[in-house]
């Protein structure tokens, strides 16, 4: 019966175009990847779809700094943190991120999660109780939605970027607290949130700030350090989500807000408290990788990534061009996360798989993970790409597009 059932379920996944598989990767992260797809045959392919947006996952201090830390500290745990997981590694990540953000958040503390997803859970189930309103904005990434799904808050949502919306949501509020909650880097758009008008918000009504740094930590500001250096953000109202698996080419996130509220997370946040604390070796190369994203290294590769961007929105501009017949549009994005929005779920897989059978890689993103109609091409730059790489995509792009306009004429 259940097997029926999830069958049946199955086939409508399918008749919908939204069948999803994995692919396995046969070599380190970086922009050319041996990836052997759901056809079992291995590929050299040109990607365009990490979040290692440094391209530091691959490099040689990070994996020396992993190898060391694995001779340091061994492989796991052990334990969750406050049993015995908890390390000197991971005690001098924490110090060195709530120094790196003292500047933005006064009295900053920060604490480790394991991942991104357990961080936002944590922290929205934490904070979110039945004294407290959530004001999510519409595009939230899924685990700061699961995370309002199991708070005992009330949740209301507001339209993306609206923000005469959310202030008159928030002057209706009668909630003891107010916790607004928002990507900084919306992960499959690629724009900004407005935190500056957020934060405005926040002090007039009296709420707190939850911005959620997945992709823009490492990439942003002149340092690296995300979003509140990029606008220049200082408030005791912030609390900061930033995840470490993307930029910072490991795993992990952590939280850094008011030492009250990340002593409150430590003793209240179930997923902090009931899980494995993250292997101590992965604290320590995180040490080597932050120091990268601080270092003259990471500055010089955010602006490669920058120049990277302006080629490719240049590029992809003259190509929507060339076609006017196809619906296609590049979505505004400030930030290496380029999505090209081609409409249709048939029309985005198919270009996505023509695309992989000439060796690229663009992941074709589809509903519900975005709007309906509204199917793209999640195009995400990494410093380790080249020029040459970009001119490969928008040739390959270009002739996709003629084929693509041929058919529909
Ligand atoms: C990737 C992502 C997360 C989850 O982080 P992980 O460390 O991958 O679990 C959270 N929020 C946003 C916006 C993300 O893009």
């Amino acid at each position: 019966m259940l097997l029926e059932h999830l069958n049946s379920k199955l086939r409508a996944i399918a008749a919908q175009d939204l069948t999803r598989f994995l692919r396995e990767a046969e070599t380190p992260t970086a922009p050319h990847q041996r990836v052997r797809g759901a056809d079992g045959v291995a590929r050299e392919l040109l990607m365009f779809c990490s979040n290692d947006y440094l391209g530091l996952a691959a490099h040689p201090r990070v994996a020396e700094a992993l190898a060391e830390g694995a001779r340091l500290y061994g492989g796991g745990s052990g334990a969750s943190p406050l049993v015995s997981g908890h390390s000197v590694a991971h005690a001098r990540v924490s110090q060195t991120l709530a120094d790196w953000f003292a500047p933005h958040i006064p009295r900053a503390r920060s604490l480790g999660f394991c991942t991104g997803y357990m961080a936002n859970l944590g922290v929205i189930t934490a904070l979110g109780d039945a004294d407290t309103e959530i004001f999510s904005e519409a595009l939230n990434h899924a685990s700061l939605i699961d995370g309002t799904r199991l708070a005992r808050a009330q949740v209301t949502r507001y339209g993306h970027g609206d923000v005469e919306q959310l202030r008159a949501l928030l002057a209706q509020s009668r909630a003891k607290v107010k916790l607004i909650v928002t990507d900084a880097v919306f992960s499959m758009d690629g724009d900004i949130a407005p935190l500056p008008q957020l934060l405005a918000l926040a002090d007039e009504f009296d709420a707190w700030l939850v911005v959620d740094d997945a992709h823009g930590f490492g990439v942003l500001g002149e340092q690296g350090r995300g979003s509140l250096e990029h606008f220049g953000l200082r408030s005791e109202r912030l609390i900061l989500i930033g995840t470490l698996g993307k930029a910072a080419g490991l795993a992990g996130a952590f939280v850094v807000a008011h030492e009250t509220i990340t002593e409150y997370l430590l003793q209240a946040a179930r997923n902090f408290i009931f899980s494995t604390a993250s292997p101590a070796a992965v604290e320590h190369a995180l040490l080597t990788s932050l120091e990268l994203i601080a270092s003259e290294t990471g500055r010089a590769r955010r602006r490669h990534l920058v120049a990277l961007q302006a080629r490719l929105e240049a590029g992809i501009g003259a190509l929507l061009a060339r076609h006017p017949a196809l619906p296609w549009r590049l979505a505004p994005s400030q930030t290496p996360v380029r999505p090209l929005i081609i409409g249709g779920n048939a029309e985005v897989m198919e270009l996505a798989a023509r695309l992989e059978r000439e060796g690229l890689r663009v992941p074709g993103i589809r509903p519900p993970t975005v709007a309906k109609g509204e199917a793209r091409l999640r195009i995400t730059l990494c410093a380790t790409h080249t020029e040459a790489d970009v001119e490969r995509l928008l040739a390959a792009l270009d002739a996709a597009a003629t084929d693509m306009e041929r058919a529909a004429a």
